[in-house]
């Protein structure tokens, strides 16, 4: 059996006017609730948190049950402030340490964290801490950015990534607790860990120190050094520990609410088809453009080619464009062979024109150049018959007159 003795405290410090950390202790579960938000919406929100926590782990005081909780409490918050709008904004960090049952029946303690309260564990006069801090000057320290010293002073060291009441869905962290007899847990809000130091806290938490003492004396420490921010404390004493079988060192995230999750679920549908839908438009707009395209360039040729015989003019490329394939528009009747030699083998090559006319024009121009060469073919044959006819009359008449 695993069994804790405590004692608790908060002050509102000396700087703020309402005291807007919550918390509670039992013999099962250890909460502080850190709140913030303006027009009392911070004391709403992490009393809140607090009650829905305490409620509904106690209903399932194991690990999933304690999860849970958290999940109900941030969606309580949400809830609560969706529905008033004067609280639009708030939220609450949560720490808790509870001892949770896992299946073995083995009571032991778990951490759940999300926010920057802080839990301390106190050993042989050392300090550990055991929560991470979810701002965004610890996640860089974490990432390796800044070094723990620069994070101490950074700006955003306060500027928090996960808080409960902000969204419905949150990360939780969830990790089980070795502690053994004699083992002090010091739950607390910013207030407390940002006033005092990390020797302070060792001297003024540590056994032999009582625990009810030991709160009193690190709250007025708070307020001595400043008390500028509310101060909680929560510190519990092992009395008796049995580890767990299960132990778990965890991240999770929460689930949108049931509730609304049909209508997430339709409009991720909804956005999904109609993003489908603008993709595969998209697609058809541009698979239809490339085909105009290509049949514009595969048809805006014509060529003359022989068919048969006799000279033709095609549309399109002579070799064709994807699967737009040439075809002949007309029959020129011209024959193949009524073409020079040279422009014969032309036409084997195919000869390309921009247009019907053009082409139509062109074979024809061809026959008549041959048609023109056989002309001239004739002409000189005759031409020279005559002159050898004449040659031979003056040669006659010459061997006359020397006869
Ligand atoms: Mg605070």
């Amino acid at each position: 059996m695993t069994r804790w003795r405590f004692a608790a405290a908060t002050d509102t410090g000396l700087v703020r006017d309402a005291n807007e950390d919550a918390l509670s202790v039992d013999a099962t579960l250890a909460i502080v609730a850190d709140g913030m938000g303006g027009h009392a919406a911070g004391e709403v929100a992490s009393s809140l948190a607090v009650e829905v926590i305490t409620r509904q782990f106690h209903e399932n005081e194991t690990v999933d049950g304690l999860y849970a909780a958290v999940e109900t409490a941030n969606l309580a918050v949400l809830t609560d402030a969706v529905a008033n709008p004067e609280r639009f904004g708030m939220g609450t960090t949560i720490i808790a340490i509870a001892l949770t049952e896992d299946a073995a029946g083995i009571v032991s303690p778990t951490l759940v964290n999300v926010g920057d309260s802080r839990v301390y564990q106190l050993r042989d006069g050392a300090l550990r801490q055991l929560s991470d801090d979810h701002s965004v000057a610890e996640e860089w320290v974490r990432m390796g950015r800044l070094t723990p010293e620069e994070a101490a002073v950074h700006p955003r060291r306060h500027q928090l990534t996960r808080v409960l009441g902000m969204d419905d869905v949150v990360e939780i962290d969830v990790v089980s607790v070795v502690a053994q007899p004699g083992d002090r847990l010091l739950l607390c809000s910013d207030g407390l860990s940002n006033e005092l130091t990390p020797e302070q806290l060792v001297q003024l938490a540590s056994p032999p120190m009582p625990l009810e003492d030991a709160v009193d004396k690190l709250v007025a420490a708070a307020r001595e050094a400043g008390g500028r921010d509310n101060i909680t404390v929560v510190l519990v004493e092992f009395d008796e520990v049995v580890a767990t079988m299960t132990p778990v060192k965890k991240t999770v995230s929460t689930a949108p609410p049931a509730i609304a999750a049909p209508r997430t679920t339709r409009r991720r549908s909804s956005r999904f088809t109609w993003r489908v839908a603008i993709a595969v438009l998209v697609l058809i707009g541009v698979a239809a453009g490339f085909v105009a395209i290509m049949h514009w360039y595969a048809y805006s040729t014509y060529y003359l080619a022989d068919d048969s015989g006799s000279i033709a003019v095609y549309q399109g490329q002579p070799n064709g464009v994807l699967w737009f394939s040439p075809h002949k528009v007309l029959d020129t009747t011209f024959p193949s062979a009524h073409l020079l030699p040279s422009d014969q083998r032309l036409l084997a090559a195919t000869i390309s024109e921009p247009s019907l006319n053009s082409a139509l024009n062109y074979a024809s121009y061809l026959n008549q150049l041959w048609h023109s060469s056989r002309s001239v073919a004739v002409a000189s044959t005759t031409t020279t018959t005559t002159t050898t006819a004449t040659t031979t009359t003056i040669a006659t008449t010459t061997t006359k007159a020397k006869g």
